[in-house]
């Protein structure tokens, strides 16, 4: 008898996480693995920010999937996912098709313009290597032509974040780092920069703890970001953004020669538009992680939904969920394979740490407030648990942020 064949969608936290974690599970009868992702290497969207501000080298937050996991146990395919034909349990890819008994989809997430004008052709979103890597080098490009460009102007200096969530107010503390050396390096006055965030809540960071909230908007406050709360990205253009005021009919202009959207995010379309029931664009799934509609599909991290016990809202979508939510697919599968009872998912959150640059960060873990130093380092702490988890001790010594060499 064959094998039953396990295909992984996507190479993010959910997809890495679930392969590791199936080839520790499962034996090689057990059955057949593939990974399946448009890249070979693996990267943190969680330090995407930092790659995005030019404060690391985009390297370092990406690893060939080859070094990651078992090549011997888990076929590995380069392509890019087209659709996905539920009904014959095949995926069509870029370049082939791939068949499946069992699947997890783990395509993660896309930047959510929610239709505002402009935004998808004058705005950079941080959302992959590629895209970070751009928004590092046009930076860089605007500040090398200030003082050789004769059409440069001072606005060429301007840099908008629309948006003060956790991803924009990252990005904030990366470039108050970042904006002295470029300074230093093109022999600009600092005083010519603008870092200005337009957020549409009256306060940064609207679901976090208030006090922690107002240290980080001091703190980058302190370091000359502009922040433009309870106002509103209304267009994006070659020459900035249009932005509103709440209860104002006029639209302001504002200059920039970079703009950066950190509005939202939305799950990957792949799912919704190959037929996927969903909500919001999210596979809504079932207690032990599958769609109801399928069980022999399971969904994991930014394209999956999951609503705690008698909750309204969902959980929000982040990668410490979709890592606790592929060891739970990994162990399923097993239960599956072995005609088992399969178990429940329960989250268990541990907090939540946002940087604010190299040094400062602010936090709540284990309902434990934390500012400052020892919150710059528990970040750290985390990034590192992570590449302990699907590397162990050498993939954290070759990527990790604790410089433990
Ligand atoms: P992703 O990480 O998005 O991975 C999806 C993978 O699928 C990628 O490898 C992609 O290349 C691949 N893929 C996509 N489409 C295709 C296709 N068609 N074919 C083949 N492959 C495809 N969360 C936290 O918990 N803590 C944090 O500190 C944190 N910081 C963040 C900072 C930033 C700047 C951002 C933007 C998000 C942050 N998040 C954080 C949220 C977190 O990054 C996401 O929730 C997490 O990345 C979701 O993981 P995922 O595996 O679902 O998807
Ligand atoms: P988000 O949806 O959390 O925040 C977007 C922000 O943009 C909101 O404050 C919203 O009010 C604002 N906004 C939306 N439309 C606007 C407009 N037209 N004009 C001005 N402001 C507008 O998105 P995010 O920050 O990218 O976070 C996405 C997910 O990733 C969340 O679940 C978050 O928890 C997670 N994340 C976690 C961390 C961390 O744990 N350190 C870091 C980054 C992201």
């Amino acid at each position: 008898m064959s094998k039953p064949k396990i295909v992984i969608l996507g190479a993010g936290y959910g997809g890495m996480m679930t392969t590791v974690r199936l080839t520790k599970e499962l034996s090689a009868e057990d059955a057949e693995i593939t990974l399946v992702n448009k890249h070979n290497y693996h990267y943190q969207t969680t330090w995407l920010h930092e790659a995005a501000a030019g404060t690391i080298h985009h390297d370092r937050t990406r690893m060939l999937i080859k070094n990651v996991i078992n090549t011997k146990r888990v076929n590995f395919v380069q392509d890019s996912v087209q659709s996905i034909d539920r009904e014959n349990h095949k995926v069509a890819l870029k370049n082939g098709e791939i068949d499946y008994d069992y699947l997890v989809i783990a395509l993660g997430f896309e930047s959510n313009t929610f239709g505002i004008k402009g935004l998808d052709t004058n705005a950079f979103a941080i959302r992959s290597v590629n895209t970070a890597r751009k928004i590092r080098e046009h930076i860089e490009y605007k500040f090398a032509s200030y003082n050789s460009d004769p059409d440069a102007k001072d606005s060429d200096l301007t840099i908008v974040v629309g948006g003060a969530g956790l991803s924009g107010v990252e990005f904030l503390g990366e470039l108050v780092d970042r904006i002295p050396e470029l300074c230093k390096e093109y022999d600009i006055d600092p005083n010519k920069v603008r870092i200005v965030d337009v957020e549409g809540m009256p306060f940064v960071l609207p679901p976090f703890d208030r006090e922690l909230a107002n240290y980080a908007q001091k703190y980058l406050e302190g370091k000359g970001v502009e922040f433009k709360l309870n106002t509103f990205i209304k267009e994006a253009t070659p020459e900035g953004v249009k932005v509103q005021k709440k209860d104002s009919e006029e639209l302001e202009e504002i200059q920039a020669g970079t703009v950066v959207w950190t509005g939202g995010v939305k799950a990957n379309h792949i799912p919704a538009d190959s037929g996927f029931e969903t909500n919001r664009g999210k596979i809504q799934v079932t207690a032990d992680l599958r769609s109801p509609e399928d069980d022999h599909v399971f969904a994991v991290g930014d394209v999956a939904v999951i609503f705690p016990p008698n909750a309204e809202r969902p959980y929000p979508p982040t990668a410490q969920i979709a890592i606790q939510a592929a060891e739970n697919i990994a162990k399923n599968m097993k239960h599956i394979l072995k005609g088992e009872a399969t178990e429940s998912f329960v989250y268990k959150p541990k907090g939540t740490v946002a940087s604010l640059g190299e040094k400062e960060a602010i936090g709540v873990v284990f309902d434990h407030k934390m500012t400052g130093k020892p919150a710059a380092a528990m970040k750290k702490v985390i990034d590192d648990r992570y590449l302990l988890m699907l590397g162990g001790v050498p993939l954290v010594l070759k990527k990790g942020k604790l410089n433990l060499l």
